[in-house]
């Protein structure tokens, strides 16, 4: 299947109930240029040099280009993530707050947030705890970080029906109306439970 053919029958699946994010990252360049021939302007990466080497240049050719970084964010990267993309989706501590306040104030540019939550609770993965998550909120706020949803990855070997019905009573509960969840494999239960973004990587441009 070809990468046109590949976001016809993706799209066609979601069929407008949710935006998809093309995780672009580790793809070469011709396969994102692929994917740009066929229309499609929002992508996702998870990490910031990788993301200006495959963006800087399509930036300028392609002024609808929409970027969200869906990736751990450490707070000296701020500064690239807030040139480069438009939505930051992995807000997890306060600190990386701090730093991308203070990089919107420099740069006099505003991006949307969205905080990461740890669904499952998972060591090894990024994101606030959902006891953590309401002060993160009212931190982010104050510091005027435009907060607009909640994003999680469900840890791999359990059902992802339960963390996103979970997120979304969370997000709802505080009046946040946007829901990143869902990849490749559960990206229709996801929609099913209320995503308005998906993150689809591999059933568009193959196996990385
Ligand atoms: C890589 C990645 C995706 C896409 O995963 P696929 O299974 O390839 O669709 C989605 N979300 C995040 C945070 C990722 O890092």
């Amino acid at each position: 299947m070809s990468i046109a053919q590949n976001f016809a029958e993706i799209k066609n699946k979601i069929h407008d109930r949710a935006k998809l994010i093309a995780v672009s990252k580790t793809q070469p360049p011709e396969k994102i240029q692929a994917a740009l021939d066929t229309g499609h302007r929002l992508y996702g990466e998870n990490r910031v040099q990788e993301a200006v080497s495959h963006w800087a240049e399509p930036r300028q050719n392609y002024p609808d280009l929409e970027l969200h970084l869906i990736g751990p964010l450490q707070t000296n990267k701020a500064k690239d993530a807030v040139a480069l993309f438009d939505v930051i989706q992995t807000i997890d501590r306060e600190s990386l707050v701090d730093a991308l306040a203070k990089e919107q104030e420099k740069q006099k540019r505003v991006l949307k947030y969205f905080i990461q939550i740890n669904t499952g609770d998972e060591e090894q993965k990024a994101g606030v705890s959902f006891e953590e998550f309401p002060a993160l909120l009212e931190y982010a706020r104050s510091k005027n970080l435009d907060v607009v949803g909640l994003m999680c990855i469900p840890p791999v070997d359990e059902d992802p029906a339960r963390h996103f019905k979970t997120l979304a009573e969370v997000a709802k509960a505080h009046g946040l109306q946007e829901l990143s969840m869902g990849m490749s494999g559960d990206f229709e239960a996801a929609i099913e439970y209320g995503a308005t973004y998906v993150r689809v990587g591999t059933a568009l441009f193959g196996e990385r």
